[in-house]
């Protein structure tokens, strides 16, 4: 049975050690995964931790074709994370890391599993993941029907301490 192609939205952060070249090495495995396609990779871009702490991060974003269900291709992304060195310390919440790779959206499913949420609850206050997305996806909505400037806009005024900078 040959599964029809569908387009997945990626979001990847990284903080420790050479975050530049974890990401790096981070998009190669993802190129390398069975049954994904890359189709459209953002600039790296240098931007001051959200609801996390420690050194900046280093984020990207990257648009895909997929012929992996949603859960298939968080699980293939979650071993590239855990293959990639990521340690999550017990009890601490957003730890620093060494690569966290999210899934944003996946053409045409909505999930409230919190194994898989989709698209991402948080990524509308992010600026580290809605300028690369921009970038990328500058035609990008929201569920609601907000274009992703206005999305970028609406943070900027709430949130002025979000720093982000193309590398
Ligand atoms: P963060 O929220 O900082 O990305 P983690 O990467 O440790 O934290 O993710 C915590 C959990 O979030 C994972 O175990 C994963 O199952 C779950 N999760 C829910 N929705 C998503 C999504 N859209 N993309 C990636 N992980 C998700
Ligand atoms: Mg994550």
């Amino acid at each position: 049975m040959t599964r029809e192609a569908r387009r997945a939205w990626l979001s990847l952060g990284a903080n420790l050690g050479d975050p530049v070249a974890m990401l790096r090495e981070a998009v190669r495995r993802i190129q390398a995964t069975e049954g994904v396609t890359l189709v459209a990779e953002s600039s790296l871009w240098r931007t001051s931790p959200v609801d996390s702490f420690g050194p900046e991060y280093v984020n990207a974003a990257l648009a895909l074709e997929t012929v992996l269900k949603p859960m298939e291709l968080l699980a293939a992304m979650q071993a590239i994370e855990n293959d990639c060195g990521r340690v999550r310390p017990a009890g601490v919440h957003n730890a620093p890391r060494t690569l966290d790779i999210d899934i944003l959206a996946f053409e045409g499913v909505t999930i409230g599993d919190p194994r898989l949420t989709l698209p991402h609850p948080r990524m509308n206050e992010r600026l580290f993941v809605l300028v690369p997305l921009s970038e990328i996806e500058p035609g990008w909505k929201s569920p609601a029907g907000v274009p992703v400037r206005e999305l970028i806009e609406t943070v900027r005024e709430k949130d002025p301490t979000q720093r982000i900078e193309r590398i």
